[in-house]
């Protein structure tokens, strides 16, 4: 199997597993519990989240550990409404956020909160001249994400954040597939991060928030991190998240090194016919979303079942619906379903996405003189 689908999940890293194993096979004390063996487990959490912290590299605030990025994003959303009850009541948001962000925004509005999505530019940056007129004294909160799941493009996050600021704002960021990657801009209030896109563990993504932005609890009971998230940790997923963010901060140069190379030679490999969806000037290298006219690349899917990539997102895959991220760039629905998501990442060989892309684009070429 090639797996071309960084985007939806890493593997683990090796380091990363070795250092889970003694928290899975013998060091099972609960790390909120006074004995000894507790005591032990707790500092490996509070290890682990100064090594996240140090990786995610933001001043001013803190972080908490969550069950993945949804919940961190939930929480952020819902929080800072529940805690501004009675005051500010509107969200801005834009069209190509994940859909954590645009389904739980869909549910408070729903609720009563008023909330206004721009739309993106063809390549898909946002037009800050549009954002700045939305931006006024009833605005609550500001959610852009930093790096685009299903097209790579990034958003100028600091420069939002400081827009949201002058209008008494407060700003969330889902830096899901930035963390661990490229440096995660500074400046908002809230940042949504996640293990399993760093080579880390599934099951555990963080909330940092900067001092006194801190979003009203949202899971109750036993007083856990602080009163913010309740619920026992998982020592061994905290262990997991510490060392892959460590290990992604001391490789960021190499990785971003190897996937940005990797991403040409992959243009280079697919030869013409191909039109890269999202802009190419400010964008993570570890993502190609492409199309080629003619291609049905659900069809292209099912053909080269020994290579994972995917359609749009992986969240999209199979409901038959094409992406949402890609119809908000103005692709036609033709357009949409002929296109594909190809990620690739730290263990990605040059060779694998040789083949694979020569593959594809053979099987490209066939389906179009089939359907001729
Ligand atoms: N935000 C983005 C941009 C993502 O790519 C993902 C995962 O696909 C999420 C949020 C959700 O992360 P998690 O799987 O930790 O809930």
């Amino acid at each position: 199997m090639i797996y071309l689908d960084y985007q939806a999940t890493t593997p683990l890293a090796p380091e990363v597993a070795r250092a889970m194993h003694p928290w899975i096979e013998d060091k099972f004390a609960n790390p909120h519990s006074p004995s000894r063996w507790g005591i032990e487990a707790e500092a490996a959490v509070e290890v682990a989240r100064k090594q996240v912290e140090r990786a995610l590299g933001l001043k001013g605030g803190s972080l908490a550990f969550t069950g993945s990025a949804t919940e961190a994003i939930n929480w952020a959303l819902k929080g800072t409404v529940e805690k501004t009850r009675g005051g500010r009541n509107r969200i801005v948001t834009v069209a190509t956020e994940h859909a954590a962000v645009l389904d739980t925004c869909e549910w408070l509005a729903g609720q009563g909160l008023d909330l206004t999505i721009l739309p993106v530019e063809r390549d898909g940056s946002i037009d800050l001249e549009l954002l700045a007129r939305e931006l006024d004294d009833r605005v609550l909160l500001v959610a852009v994400m930093q790096v685009n799941n299903e097209i790579g493009v990034t958003q100028p996050v600091s420069e939002i954040a400081s827009m949201a600021h002058e209008t008494g704002a407060l700003m969330l960021c889902d830096a899901v597939q930035a963390f661990g990657k490229l440096e995660v801009c500074e400046g908002p209030d809230l940042v949504a991060i996640s293990a399993h896109k760093i080579y880390g563990p599934k099951g555990i993504g963080a909330l940092w928030m900067r001092k006194g932005a801190e979003p009203a609890p949202f899971v109750h009971g036993g007083g856990q991190e602080r009163g913010l998230r309740s619920g026992t940790l998982s020592p061994a997923l905290c262990v997991g998240f510490g060392a892959a963010a460590k290990l992604a901060d001391e490789r960021r140069t190499r990785d971003y090194d190897h996937v940005q190379k990797l991403w040409h030679a992959a243009i280079r490999a697919l030869g013409p016919g191909w039109t890269i969806n999202g802009g190419t000037a400010h964008r993570y290298h570890g993502n190609l979303n492409i199309r080629r006219e003619g291609v049905d690349a659900a069809r292209l899917l099912a053909d080269l079942r020994d290579i994972a990539f995917s359609l749009g997102s992986a969240c999209a895959s199979g409901s038959g619906r094409p992406s949402h991220v890609l119809r908000a760039l103005g692709l036609d629905y033709r357009e949409a379903r002929s296109s594909i998501r190809l990620g690739f990442g730290r263990y990605t060989t040059q060779k694998e996405l040789m083949d694979a892309c020569h593959r594809i684009a053979a099987h490209a070429h066939a389906q179009e003189k089939l359907d001729a």
